[in-house]
């Protein structure tokens, strides 16, 4: 690497094996309390509630264009499930313990887009319509929003443009909300992006560019075609404070969960929470949520591809996104498609400097094996990228881990310790697709 960002960075041992491509736990000894972390942002729970305000006006309308949210009145919202069999499953594969409950956030099943980006996303496109609406003074925040499934709405939206640069779930959540509303969408889909996407996404009226690169390529095009045109919106997935806050709203929907399952988080009940990253929009939200409201009681840890760890190598340096996973020799290529990128975002690095606990990489094959387990024992399917995120449990006894749990004063705390693997997406994925998964190892 260059050796100019060699001598800044901090953690060189750490970044050595990262660079060789081995998987590695880093714990964020910039951690401070919540508190403190919060002092030095500007965002704060006034624009979280804000967020949730925002997608139950929009309730009515989603309800009546996409039926599979009635049953939770047109909000979008995933269950939480409890997987003992595979608590146990991965206890005795990976000659380990897991102490506390296990559940499951199954993102991978929110309606509309199967993934996490149908937080994020959806509510970016719901904005932005709806910052244009009260703009040409064609709503009031006190209508019903049904009027948005309108004819007259579609066509008023018609003469609008919204694109996106996506690894692919990213871009269906925008691409299916924005042609939803009428828009012309264009979705510049990177090398990494599955056929299956693409093609579900065409099927619903958006444009899909395809690029031969990777996902920073796909974005700076995007980027560059829309701000050429005063009628295009882009949503940037790099520094969007929208999208994140779309994201944070989760936290509210999980403390509501929570109570109804008597769930309790407290000092005497740490809360972990695994998330696999990429850019960092989707887990960053979370997390930022998950702070505002469990404090210094939620531990939350990223998960990555070890051939793509941007968040990894921006935080454990200290150099955010001014280096990539390339300016550490990695090809930020991974069969996590999700996962698959090469620089973090500097926003939300930024935001997580003193929140988050930590980031802890895994190998490619893994995901696989996970995958089939989760199938095996409790017959849910994830995308493998989504699988990522069992792998902060299952470290949960590494002497990296431990010492960060020791630090926390939790060691007599973790029998009551809640641990949350985020499932972030799956759905949607086609049964040829699933067939093919079930049966790939890569060692
Ligand atoms: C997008 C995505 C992530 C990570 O979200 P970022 O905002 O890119 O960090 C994780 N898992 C899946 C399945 C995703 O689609």
């Amino acid at each position: 690497m260059a050796q100019e960002f060699w001598n800044r960075a901090e953690n060189k041992p750490l970044l050595e094996a990262v660079s060789q491509g081995k998987e590695v736990i880093w714990i964020n000894e910039r951690l401070t309390s919540t508190e403190e972390a919060m002092s030095q942002i500007q965002l704060t729970m006034a624009d979280i509630d804000d967020a949730e305000a925002r997608l139950a006006r929009f309730a009515p309308f989603i309800q009546k264009v996409f039926p599979e949210t009635a049953p939770r009145n047109g909000l979008i919202e995933s269950p939480l499930t409890e997987i003992p069999k595979m608590q146990k499953k991965l206890e005795e594969e990976y000659q380990t313990s897991i102490p506390g409950r296990l559940f499951l956030k199954q993102d991978s099943h929110l309606a509309i887009s199967g993934s996490i980006k149908a937080r994020g996303g959806i509510y970016e496109v719901l904005k932005h319509a709806e910052d244009l609406a009260l703009e040409y003074g064609k709503i009031k925040v006190t209508d019903d929003y049904s009027v948005f499934a309108s004819d007259e709405f579609k066509k008023f939206f018609s003469q609008f443009k919204i694109q996106v640069g996506s690894t692919g779930n990213l871009g269906m959540s925008i691409g299916i909300m924005s042609a939803a509303l009428g828009f012309h969408v264009i979705v510049h889909m990177s090398a990494d992006a599955k056929q299956w996407k693409k093609d579900l996404l065409r099927q619903r009226g958006a444009e899909v560019v395809e690029y031969a690169d990777d996902y920073s390529k796909a974005v700076e095009v995007g980027r560059k075609n829309s701000d050429a045109d005063p009628k295009s919106y882009f949503v940037d997935d790099e520094n969007s404070v929208t999208l994140f806050l779309g994201y944070a709203v989760a936290a509210k929907r999980i403390r509501a969960q929570f109570e109804e399952k008597g769930i309790i988080v407290d000092a005497d009940h740490p809360l972990f929470v695994y998330i696999p990253c990429g850019v960092g929009g989707a887990p960053g939200g979370v997390t930022f949520g998950l702070k505002q409201i469990f404090g210094d009681n939620a531990h939350v840890f990223f998960i990555e591809p070890t051939q793509a760890p941007c968040m990894l190598v921006g935080m454990a340096s200290g150099l955010q996104n001014e280096v990539s996973v390339q300016d550490f020799g990695l090809t930020g290529k991974t069969h996590a498609d999700g996962l698959a990128v090469g620089r973090a975002s500097g926003f939300v690095g930024s935001v997580m400097n003193h929140m988050l606990a930590g980031i802890l990489s895994l190998e490619d094959y893994h995901i696989y094996d996970l995958m089939r387990d989760i199938v095996n024992t409790e017959d849910i399917f994830l995308e493998p990228s989504a699988c990522a995120s069992f792998w902060g449990p299952i470290q949960l006894k590494s002497k990296e881990m431990q010492s960060y749990i020791k630090k926390m004063g939790l060691e007599d705390k973790m029998a009551n310790a809640v641990h949350i693997p985020w499932a972030t997406g799956g759905s949607l994925v086609p049964q040829s697709i699933r067939e093919e998964y079930m049966h790939t190892h890569l060692k």
